[in-house]
C-alpha cells in the first residue's frame, strides 16, 4: 500500500538551480549575498522594517531575549501547548519561564491565563502560533502595554496565517520564523527574527555572527580590516546554501499553502459529522497555515492504538505538540490544564503542500475507522 508521510517538504528543481547558483558563486557560508535577498525577500514579504535571517527559530527566540537584554531570574511567561522552544529559549538566557494555560479551541495562549501569571518579576510573553493559528495578539498586547513588559510571537509555524487582517509574522514587537524541514516554508534547518526596532535588529544580526558581523561584507572593504571581538557572540548564521532555498520557498509560499488550504478544508468536510473527533477551530477574526492538521480525539479513544493502526496502513501521524510545563527539562510550579489535555488526545494526521485529494480520502476513512476500532469506553 502506498505510505503517506505526516510531512514532506516540497522542494524542488528551482530550489536546485538556486543551490548551483551558490555552489558557482564560490561563497557558500553565512551572510553573504544570498542572505541578504532572503532578508529583504521578508521584509517585503511581511512588511516589516527588518528581517535577520538566522540558523533555526530557537536560535532567533534566544537572540530576541538577548537583545531585550533579559537578565537572569527574570521571569517570561510562555505558551505552555507548543513545541517547547520557547521554555527552552528563556532557559538559555538564565530566565525562568512560567507557563500559560491555553484555549481549548485554538490551543493558543489564553490572555487571562498569562495575566494572572503576572508578578513583579515578570519582563516579557512569548506567544505561539499553535500548528499556523495565530493567538489573540490584540488582546496579549493590551496586557504586555498595561505591565511595561514586552511580547514576542513565535511564529515558527505561522508563515501565511493572518489575525485580523494582518500577517502572522508581525503580529508582536518582535517574531520568530522557523524554516525547519517540517514547516511550510523550508530550506532544511532555518529561522528568522522580524522586527520594527533597527537596535534590535542591528544587535540580533551582530551577535549571530560571533559579534563581529559578516565576513563577506568585510571582505568587500579597503585595506585589512581586523573585527574586534567585544561580546560574546554566537555562530547563528544561516549558510547562502539553505538562503538560496528560502528566497524560492519565500516565492512559493502563497502556492504551498493555498494547496495546504484545500487538504485542510477537505479533512474538515469529511471529518466534521464524527463525534469522537474534533476537527481544528480557525476563529473568524484570523486564519490557519495549517503547518499541521491535528484532531483531537475523544478521551474514550485510544490514541495509541488509532496511532499504530495508521501506521500499519502506512499512515504517518504525530501526537501535535507538547504541554512544555510536563518536560522533564523544566521544573514547573503551574499546572496547565488544558494544555495537558491537548498533549494526551490530540493527533497530528498528514499535512503538507504535495498531498492528493484521494489520499486526503484515505486517511479520513481510516481515522474514522481506527477511531471506532479503539473506543476504550462507552462515554
Ligand atoms: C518548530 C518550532 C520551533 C523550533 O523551530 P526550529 O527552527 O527547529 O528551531 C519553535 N517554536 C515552534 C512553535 C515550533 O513549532
Amino acid at each position: 500500500m502506498e505510505s503517506i508521510p505526516q510531512v514532506h517538504a516540497s522542494l524542488g528543481s528551482r530550489e536546485l538551480e538556486a543551490v548551483a547558483g551558490v555552489f558557482a558563486s564560490g561563497w557558500p557560508a553565512g551572510q553573504g549575498p544570498m542572505g541578504a535577498l532572503a532578508e529583504r525577500s521578508l521584509v517585503e514579504r511581511f512588511g516589516v522594517a527588518h528581517a535577520v535571517t538566522v540558523s533555526s527559530c530557537a536560535a532567533a527566540l534566544h537572540l530576541a531575549l538577548l537583545a531585550l537584554r533579559v537578565q537572569p531570574g527574570e521571569e517570561v511567561i510562555v505558551a505552555d501547548y507548543t513545541f517547547p522552544a520557547p521554555a527552552l529559549a528563556v532557559r538559555y538566557v538564565g530566565a525562568v519561564p512560567r507557563f500559560a494555560d491555553v484555549r481549548a479551541d485554538t490551543g493558543t495562549v489564553d490572555p487571562q491565563a498569562v495575566e494572572a501569571l503576572v508578578t513583579s518579576r515578570t519582563v516579557g510573553v512569548i506567544a505561539v502560533d499553535t500548528l499556523g493559528v495565530p493567538a489573540d495578539y490584540d488582546e496579549l498586547q493590551k496586557i504586555a502595554d498595561k505591565h511595561g513588559i514586552f511580547l514576542i510571537e513565535d511564529a515558527a509555524c505561522a508563515a501565511g496565517s493572518t489575525y485580523r487582517g494582518r500577517p502572522g509574522g508581525v503580529l508582536a514587537e518582535i517574531a520568530c520564523l522557523s524554516f525547519h524541514g517540517r514547516k511550510g516554508a523550508t530550506c532544511g534547518e532555518g529561522g528568522a527574527l522580524l522586527c520594527a526596532d533597527s537596535q534590535v535588529a542591528a544587535d540580533s544580526r551582530l551577535l549571530s555572527s560571533f559579534g563581529i558581523g559578516s565576513i563577506f561584507d568585510l571582505g568587500k572593504s579597503d585595506g585589512l580590516p581586523i573585527p574586534e571581538f567585544t561580546t560574546v557572540g554566537y555562530n547563528f548564521k544561516l549558510s547562502d546554501i539553505a538562503a538560496a532555498v528560502l528566497g524560492v520557498q519565500l516565492s512559493r509560499l502563497d502556492e504551498l499553502l493555498s494547496r495546504r488550504e484545500v487538504s485542510a478544508g477537505r479533512y474538515s468536510e469529511l471529518l466534521a459529522d464524527d463525534e469522537l473527533i474534533a476537527i481544528p477551530q480557525v476563529p473568524p477574526d484570523r486564519t490557519h497555515a495549517w503547518q499541521s492538521y491535528a484532531v483531537t480525539l475523544d478521551p474514550a479513544v485510544d490514541r495509541r492504538g488509532v496511532a499504530s493502526e495508521l501506521r500499519r496502513q502506512g499512515i504517518g501521524c504525530g501526537h501535535g505538540a507538547w504541554a512544555s510545563h510536563l518536560q522533564p527539562a523544566f521544573t514547573a510550579e503551574e499546572h496547565c490544564e488544558t494544555s495537558a489535555f491537548l498533549f494526551r488526545h490530540n493527533l497530528a494526521i498528514p499535512m503538507h503542500a504535495e498531498l492528493t485529494s484521494s489520499q486526503i480520502e484515505r486517511v479520513a476513512v481510516a481515522l474514522q475507522a481506527a477511531v471506532q476500532n479503539n473506543r476504550t469506553s462507552t462515554a
